[in-house]
């Protein structure tokens, strides 16, 4: 079996409440991005955040400023975000990557495009209105070309995250016409916790992406869970041969480490239930020769 692919995603947009490890500043993020490799970690994937009060920022200083703070404190590779429906101007999506490729020390190795366009509804069982009413996360097929193409003239490699099942065709027919790699690693994204636009984060919400993992090219997914423990689902992925995608971003793991743990905590135990199943850790060096435009 593959060696496990581990991406630690650091902080989102998710507030320090329940947890306060979820890292903002700069120097929060590399401290954390080299722990989380230390425990096992091969991507980092992280939000700019303002450094005091954690709101959402879009600072192309703040996103090299981290990048050459991670390079510095570890070899994991960095994926910063391009920003979710917060940010809907293309030029805003990307322009930071283009400015950090400028220099090796803040060059961004990976970038998430999120095949699909989804409404983005919040509702928990109960409750009497679906809120989200204006919420919609804008990703038309042009701009997926645009954002993949000025990805690739800057060396930057896509990671394909998946909504639904539509999500899986789209990568294969994206892959197929060459503006996706044919080898690509992809996260599928189930959502809980009240957002209600992926896959439940249940084995079989799982289930039902990997068994329209598309088969025609090298398609290397991982799982992920935003607002519900991955745990669970990792276990499964582990089993079957697929990679990990988890982090304080998306949940505050009360269940571990007395009830506060650190993202490391976090991917350390991610580790050993592969260690439980055998499955030994990638290093960043081999998903840096696995996952290159071809
Ligand atoms: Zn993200």
């Amino acid at each position: 079996m593959d060696k496990l692919i581990i991406d630690a995603r650091l902080n989102e947009y998710t507030p320090r409440h329940p947890n306060p490890n979820v890292p903002f500043s700069p120097a929060e993020i590399a401290l954390d991005a080299a722990a989380c490799r230390a425990a096992g970690a091969s991507i980092v994937h992280y939000h700019a955040r303002d450094p005091e009060t954690g709101a959402a920022s879009s600072d192309p200083a703040l996103y090299a400023e981290t990048a050459r703070r991670i390079r510095a404190a570890c070899d994991a590779l960095v994926m910063p975000t391009l920003g979710a429906n917060t940010v809907v101007d293309l030029d805003a999506r990307i322009g930071h990557i283009e400015r950090m490729a400028n220099s090796p020390a803040t060059r961004a190795d990976l970038v998430p495009l999120d095949l699909a366009s989804v409404s983005l509804p919040i509702w928990t069982p109960g409750q009497p209105a679906v809120a989200g009413d204006d919420l919609v996360y804008h990703n038309s097929v042009g701009v997926l070309k645009r954002l993949a193409a000025r990805a690739r003239a800057v060396g930057a490699v896509p990671l394909a995250a998946i909504w639904n099942v539509g999500s899986l065709r789209l990568l294969e027919a994206l892959a197929q016409t060459g503006v996706l790699p044919c080898r690509i690693f992809a996260e599928l994204f189930t959502t809980e916790g009240g957002l209600i636009a992926g896959h439940p984060g249940t084995p079989r919400g799982l289930a039902a992406l990997v068994d329209f993992v598309p088969t025609t090219i090298d398609c290397h997914w991982a799982v992920a869970c935003y607002g519900a423990s991955n745990l669970e689902l990792a276990r499964i992925a582990i089993e079957q041969g697929g990679h990990v995608a988890i982090g304080l971003g998306d949940y505050a793991y009360p269940e571990l480490a007395g009830g506060k743990p650190t993202n490391a905590e976090v991917v350390a135990e991610v580790v050993s239930i592969a260690r439980r199943c055998g499955r030994e850790i990638a290093t960043p060096l081999e998903v840096r020769a696995l996952l290159a435009w071809n």
